[in-house]
């Protein structure tokens, strides 16, 4: 038994020039934020078994002998366990490719629309070769980030490769604004998730959150893949931007929708720029509100998860972070003030 982390040893994460353990880094100010990288100047060619694992245990081997890797220091992915070092990789996530068709104001790239299609490298030629040399087994999960995967040029090579069957779950977090028959029939014939981000319940908030008109092809999209599908395939997720649609009213709205849609499952999250902004701890203004929502849904007979953000601990907090917290919470309740000024300009 020793502390380590399911990622170090059997996880893989593509960045657009890289191949990294994961997409996680808890040290901003090491290796520039960067995870642990196994592949620096990565441009999609062929890597061998030994190559990755002998990548692999320059990391693992820390965590074995009782040290941790820097750019680990402080992850709550680390636990204390016994754990199975074999030679086989159960969880990838493709975070390579940046293209969208949307172009939301809280969107982590900081490209523009017409720039986000650079930097791609062809992912399926490694991931077969990995799968032939027994490395991808049974039980794997593949998590897509980065742009819009159904647009992505291999979208349909991939689903085709692991989402037609019961062998890799898939997760695919999409914006439907496109309905791709693909990824439709992974959710029904494979084991594949779907997650749309729809975070209003109006075709004025969509607008300005996601920056198109594409509200009502998003909601019929939405009853597309949601028909005929296993109940959680498709959930739809509520992100709180601040100033934006942290209100009430526009999650009744929300639920209204997913309720039409027959939808079983949402998502809450906190807006992750915001989140930075006051040092990862959550004004309690926002607490309380997820918590509504929460309940609402739940009264709607529909299952809420509370999202990454809000299962942090809040235990942490810096005196300076409180004092911040309990300015930012008089403005936001009392003065109605909101938190507009970090979207003004979405770029970072
Ligand atoms: S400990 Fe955290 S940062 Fe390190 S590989 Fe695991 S998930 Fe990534
Ligand atoms: S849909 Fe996703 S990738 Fe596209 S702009 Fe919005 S947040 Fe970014």
């Amino acid at each position: 038994m020793y502390k380590s982390c399911n990622l170090i040893l059997h996880g893989l994460c593509f960045f657009s020039e890289m191949i990294v353990s994961c997409c996680y880094a808890p040290n901003d100010k090491i290796n520039n934020g960067h995870p642990p990288i196994l592949f620096p100047n990565y441009k999609g060619e062929i890597i061998t078994k030994e190559q990755l694992f002998n990548r692999i245990k320059e990391y693992s081997s820390q965590f074995k002998n009782n040290s941790c890797p820097q750019e680990c220091e402080g992850c709550f992915k680390i636990e204390n366990k016994d754990w199975d070092e074999g030679e086989y990789i159960n969880y990838i996530t493709i975070t390579h490719f940046s293209s969208c068709n949307a172009d939301c104001i809280y969107c982590s790239n900081c490209l523009e629309p017409e720039e986000r299609t650079k930097s791609e490298y062809k992912i399926l030629p490694l991931l077969k070769y990995l799968r032939e040399q027994g490395i991808l087994g049974k039980g794997l999960e593949l998590h897509i980030g980065g742009g819009e995967f159904s647009i992505y040029d291999e979208c349909e090579s991939i689903i085709k490769e692991f989402g037609m069957d019961n062998s890799t779950q898939i997760y695919i977090p999409t914006n439907a604004i496109k309905y791709s028959e693909i990824i439709d029939k992974s959710i029904k014939e494979g084991y594949t998730y779907i997650i749309v981000s729809l975070d209003c319940g109006s075709r004025k908030t969509y607008k300005k959150i996601k920056r198109i008109d594409a509200f009502d092809k998003v909601i019929e999209n939405i009853h597309k893949y949601n028909k005929g599908a296993n109940p959680n395939r498709v959930s739809l997720k509520y992100i709180i931007i601040p100033g934006i649609n942290d209100n009430i009213n526009e999650f009744k709205k929300f639920l209204k929708i997913a309720k039409a849609a027959k939808i079983k499952h949402i998502r809450l999250d906190i807006e992750a720029r915001y989140l930075r902004s006051v040092n990862n701890c959550i004004n309690p203004y926002y607490i309380k509100m997820g918590k509504r929502m929460n309940k609402l849904a739940n009264n709607l007979g529909l299952s809420c998860e509370l999202y990454s953000f809000f299962q942090q601990s809040l235990s942490k907090i810096s005196y300076k972070d409180r004092i911040k917290n309990f300015i930012d919470y008089i403005q936001l309740k009392y003065l109605k003030k909101g938190i507009k000024k970090y979207y003004t300009n979405h770029r970072y």
